[in-house]
């Protein structure tokens, strides 16, 4: 496996490559012993090397229900941010299929909160691994009648558009323009953020923003840009913003910060 931004970007750090290859973020042990031992033997162009692979080999395999959406989530945000050898097409394909999965985990975290048995279709069956989940359909509903959470009809639409996009993806055929496509991403991963602040009281943007991969999102992926600028703007309607020198959104606040890409700025005049 080649990682094309690795190259493209010295800003990327070799640890950050090694999360997302590995999947061990979580632990810290692991991150030292990386950096210890197999960081100067790391080929950008090739790969980790042996050393790295049996690091991994010892390791469990451990996704919870938050790590696994958060997984997800950074895949289809880096489809979207970093240039790759996917063409356009796939790249789009993958990440609103990586979205979607995002999307349907946070909504069953949330409901896991609530109370572990609720992420089960039948609740009488919590626990089983051969019996069915919920779908992401069912948790919104779970989650309104139970939970008490209120969905916009914005917010409804970009669930459905995700969700039967992903469904024809993963189950049929898949037609729709690149301007389409952008559109249902945006709307997702921006739900998705959205989602996760105000019903988990995680900002996973945080998770994009150590690397250049946020400013990188919201430059490549206007369409996602501009509804989470909305999206943002909304949580704050009492608030006078100025355009942004950085991202060129309206979201700079009198104190000078932007609240989309997160730049300083002089706003005295
Ligand atoms: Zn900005």
């Amino acid at each position: 496996m080649r990682f094309s931004w690795a190259r493209q970007n010295s800003q990327r750090t070799i640890s950050v490559l090694s999360y997302e290859r590995f999947g061990i973020a979580e632990i810290p042990f692991c991150i030292a012993r990386w950096h210890d031992s197999v960081e100067p033997e790391y080929d950008c162009g090739n790969g980790p090397t042996g050393k790295a692979e049996a690091l991994s080999a010892r390791l469990p395999i451990q996704f919870d229900l938050l790590s696994n959406a958060r997984d997800s989530l950074r895949r289809a945000v880096e489809l979207m941010a970093w240039d790759d050898l996917n063409s356009d097409h796939a790249k789009l394909k993958h990440a609103i299929t990586n979205a979607a999965h995002a999307i349907e985990l946070l909504l069953k975290e949330r409901l896991r909160r609530e109370h572990p048995a609720f992420i089960w279709q039948n609740v009488d069956k919590y626990r089983s691994l051969q019996a069915q989940t919920v779908t992401a359909e069912a948790a919104v509903s779970r989650l309104t009648t139970i939970c008490n959470l209120t969905f916009t009809d914005s917010d409804k639409a970009t669930l459905l558009a995700i969700r039967t996009t992903r469904n024809a993806i993963e189950h049929y055929e898949w037609h729709a323009s690149e301007a389409e496509a952008k559109v249902i991403v945006g709307n997702a991963l921006s739900f998705a953020l959205g989602f996760a602040e105000e019903h988990l009281g995680i900002d996973l943007s945080a998770d994009f923003k150590r690397d250049d991969t946020w400013r990188l999102l919201i430059e490549q992926a206007q369409e996602f840009a501009r509804v989470h600028s909305l999206r943002i703007a909304t949580k704050a309607p009492n608030v006078f913003l100025m355009l942004c020198d950085e991202c060129g959104t309206e979201m700079v606040t009198d104190a000078g910060g932007c609240l989309l890409c997160g730049h300083w700025q002089d706003t005295e005049i």
